[in-house]
Parts: structure tokens; C-alpha cells; sequence
């Protein structure tokens, strides 16, 4: 038999051309957002002044199962896709394990995450819808970084409110968002009532993810012609991200090969979902019975200790109710947490799937994390991003498993990007100084207390 080659990149004319929908093929759906003032299942009126009609429509569709990518956002994923499906044989050997290990590499484009192929889709139908300028919230930066791209390459206008903590520790992820022309604001501040209400009370603070996001909310309702982006745990972002499973499937189907194991990490759980989804699919309809498998970090133990219950997608209490596993909205990670993935809430597609058993997840402890990250970066030569490294983490146990019992699984990976502007997570990985924290029951129950009650 050839030997399946290191690096494989499909040929232009077999990446896929339609997104997949995996809703379409789930025996119980997720259940519907609903509009926290009613109570009701969110309309398309409730989300229309949010975002774009066909954003609106993606978001809402649980039948239609493919949806043609347009030609001027396949223009633009040619431009750095495919991306690779890599043969980890360095790292096998490493591991004397008989276990085949797989990952697609989603990190070779400037943004350095797989965050790039929604981004490109949300401006582009954005731009169709004429929005004249949009806004979001971004925390360790890969989301702005992405969207400036996307938004430079349509030419729509881009503001971004960085959580002020690293918009000081991550500089340059500044500069490059500027490179790409997006106007960059350290969050809270003074440009937005809520930003301003925020300093007056606490001048000296760093800012959260939950505040940056109240404020972009603020600036797209009241800015004309501004909307609101996302880059994670909605229904189209995983659409979006479908073209990573469906690549790695045509892929691997080429290679003659098929996952027993499929790992991902899981922050709001879109690469996962985009990762896991034609596999899934195969699951659903009895055709195959993959292992699945979300990582996350113990310090945000969102699938293996949060609720399964409806939570807001903000810490501002400003977005629609999902259904969805939570730590509660005003979790915020301890702030030792280097590792990313530090949302509290999951999409409620993954949150339903988890649910329902049609998947595992396991919680990792971030030195572990950081360890196998590095083992992996000499083995197979790419920095990984600290949220990537949860997945490594956990291929290496499963192909270390596979080593104990002789079995020759088949482990695929999703490498979400890279870790250049984590350097000081490693530094201090290497240097000791990183800590492990894991919340106790009794911090959970105080978030958990605060749910909001619905049945
Ligand atoms: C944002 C991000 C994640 C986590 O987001 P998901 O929506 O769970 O995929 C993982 N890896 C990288 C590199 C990211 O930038």
C-alpha cells in the first residue's frame, strides 16, 4: 500500500464547495434561543436588528442540509485553504505508539486559527447587506485578528474592543489587527456609556470579555448601520466551520482511512463542531460509531461540571437565552488561566449532542496542557496555540492507550492555530511559575445560583 504522505492538501477542485448542517441530520434538536424579555423561541424579527438576514436564516435553519458557499468567500478560503491533514509520524515514533495519529492544521493563515473561516462569511454577508461598518469583542485577539483580515479584504469598516488586559500583555496582536486597518480599543472605554458607567466605578480595571462585548452591543445599536459579529457558539459559526470536517473527511476518504477517535478542544465549541461534523453525521444515521471526543481546560469546566440549562451568552445579560451547558454567565476563570477557552457557556448544538451521548468530554489541567504542546512542537515542529494544546494533550493519552493494548486506532485532531502571541503562557510554563487552578463546588454553586430560572 503507498504510504499515506506527512502533509496531504487536497487538490483545488475537491475542497468542498457547500457548508454541511448538521442539525439537519439530529434526531432531537438543540432547543430553539429564546427572546429573554418573552420567554418565546427568538424570532427572526427578535435577531434581525442583531445581525444580517442571511446570517438570520443559517442561524434559524434546521432542515436545509448543505448551503452553497458563494463564490466570493470560496475566492477568498483559496487564499489559504486547504489546509493540511498532517500524518503526526514524527510524533508516533516519539510515542512508540502503534496508533495512527491524524490533525488538520488549521493555523496557516495570518490570523493563526481556524477563526478565519467564519469571519470571511460574516462579512461577506454582511458587505451583500450593505452593513456599513461592524463591530465585536475580542480577548486573546485571534477573533479580531481574523476579522480585521476578513474585514480589509471586503473593505467594510471594523471596531474592536480589546479586553484591556491584553490589549497591554499582547501588543503586537494590536498592531497586526491595525495592520489590517480595524480601529482598536482597550475595553472598558470611554467611548461607550456601559465603558464609561465602568471606569467611573473601577478606573484601574483590566476589563473582561462579558464588559468588551456589552460594548460592542452598545456601538452596533446605536451606531447606524452597524452590526454585531460573533466568532463562536452559534449554529452558523459551526456551519462555517463545517469545511474543516468536510475537508478532513475527502481527505481521509483519499487515504483510505477513517477515525476510531475524534478530539477537538472545546472553548464556545465551533472548530469541534466544524471538525466532528460529517463524522457526526455518519453517527447519527448508524453508519459508523466514531469515538468523539471535546477537551477543555479544568479551570473551565464548562461540558464535564456546568449545568445543561438555558443561560445568557453574555456576561451583560444583553443576548437571547440558549440552551446550552453553562458555568453561568458571570463565571470568569481564575486569572492564572493561560490556556484559553475560557467562555462559560458551549453551542447549543454541542451542548445537545453531549447531552444526548453521542459524545465524551474530559477537562485537562493547563500545565499538562503546556507540556504536551511542547513535546509536540519538537516532534512535529508547530507551536501550537495553548487552546490547540488541549487536543494534543488528549491525543497523546489515547495513542499512549493504544501503546498498552496493542490496538492500531486511528486518532484524528483538530491543531486549531498557532501560539506566537502565547509566548508568555509558555515562558512561564517553562520558567514554573505556572499554576494549576480547578474551581470547587462551592465557586460554581454561587454562579450557578444565578441562573436564570426557566424550565
Ligand atoms: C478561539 C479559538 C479556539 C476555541 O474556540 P471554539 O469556538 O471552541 O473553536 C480554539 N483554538 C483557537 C486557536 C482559537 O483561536
Amino acid at each position: 500500500m503507498k504510504k499515506v504522505p506527512y502533509r496531504f492538501y487536497l487538490s483545488e477542485e475537491d475542497i468542498p464547495k457547500k457548508w454541511y448542517n448538521l442539525r439537519a441530520d439530529m434526531k432531537e434538536l438543540p432547543e430553539p434561543m429564546l427572546n429573554p424579555k418573552t420567554l418565546k423561541p427568538a424570532t427572526k424579527e427578535d435577531l434581525l436588528p442583531v445581525f444580517c438576514e442571511e446570517l438570520v436564516e443559517q442561524e434559524l435553519n434546521n432542515e436545509k442540509r448543505y448551503y452553497d458557499i458563494p463564490k466570493e468567500i470560496q475566492d477568498m478560503y483559496r487564499i489559504y485553504r486547504p489546509s493540511p491533514l498532517v500524518r503526526a509520524y514524527n510524533l508516533e515514533k516519539e510515542l512508540e505508539t502503534p496508533a495512527k495519529i491524524y490533525y488538520k492544521f488549521e493555523g496557516n493563515n495570518t490570523s493563526g486559527s481556524h477563526k478565519l473561516n467564519s469571519a470571511i462569511a460574516q462579512v461577506y454577508y454582511a458587505k451583500k447587506q450593505g452593513v456599513k461598518s461592524l463591530t465585536t469583542e475580542t480577548g486573546a485577539g485571534q477573533w479580531g485578528t481574523a476579522l480585521a483580515e476578513a474585514c480589509s479584504y471586503f473593505n467594510v469598516p471594523l471596531t474592536v474592543f480589546m479586553v484591556k488586559g491584553s490589549y497591554n500583555q499582547k501588543p503586537f496582536r494590536k498592531s497586526v489587527m491595525q495592520t489590517f486597518g480595524a480601529n482598536v480599543i482597550a475595553s472598558p472605554s470611554k467611548t461607550t456609556d456601559v465603558g464609561r458607567k465602568i471606569l467611573e466605578k473601577e478606573p484601574n480595571t483590566t476589563g473582561s470579555l462579558g464588559c468588551a462585548i456589552s460594548e460592542a452591543v452598545e456601538k452596533a445599536v446605536t451606531g447606524d448601520g452597524c452590526k454585531y459579529v460573533l466568532g463562536s457558539v452559534l449554529n452558523q459559526v459551526l456551519l462555517h466551520q463545517s469545511i474543516i470536517g468536510l475537508e478532513t473527511k475527502k481527505a481521509m476518504d483519499i487515504l483510505g482511512e477513517y477515525p476510531d477517535i475524534i478530539i477537538g478542544c472545546a472553548g464556545g465549541g465551533s472548530n469541534l463542531g466544524g471538525l466532528i461534523a460529517p463524522y457526526m453525521k455518519d453517527k447519527l444515521i448508524g453508519k459508523t460509531n466514531p469515538r468523539i471526543i471535546a477537551v477543555e481546560p479544568k479551570s473551565c469546566p464548562t461540558l464535564t461540571r456546568g449545568k445543561y440549562t438555558y443561560d445568557f451568552c453574555d456576561t451583560g445579560k444583553m443576548t437571547p437565552l440558549a440552551k446550552m451547558y453553562t458555568l453561568g454567565c458571570e463565571f470568569i476563570p481564575s486569572s492564572n488561566h493561560a490556556g484559553g477557552l475560557r467562555y462559560h457557556g458551549m453551542s447549543p448544538i454541542i451542548s445537545k449532542l453531549y447531552y444526548d451521548g453521542y459524545m465524551e468530554a474530559t477537562a485537562v489541567e493547563q500545565t499538562e496542557v503546556f507540556k504536551a504542546a511542547i513535546l509536540f512542537a519538537k516532534k512535529e515542529t508547530i507551536l501550537a496555540a495553548p487552546e490547540s494544546a488541549h487536543a494534543i494533550k488528549v491525543a497523546i493519552d489515547e495513542a499512549i492507550k493504544c501503546k498498552e493494548t496493542g490496538e492500531r486506532k486511528t486518532i484524528l485532531f483538530g491543531l486549531t492555530g498557532t501560539g506566537y502571541f502565547d509566548l508568555s503562557a509558555y515562558s512561564s510554563y517553562i520558567e514554573k511559575t505556572m499554576t494549576d487552578y480547578i474551581p470547587k463546588d462551592d465557586e460554581l454553586k454561587k454562579y450557578f445560583n444565578e441562573l436564570p430560572k426557566i424550565l
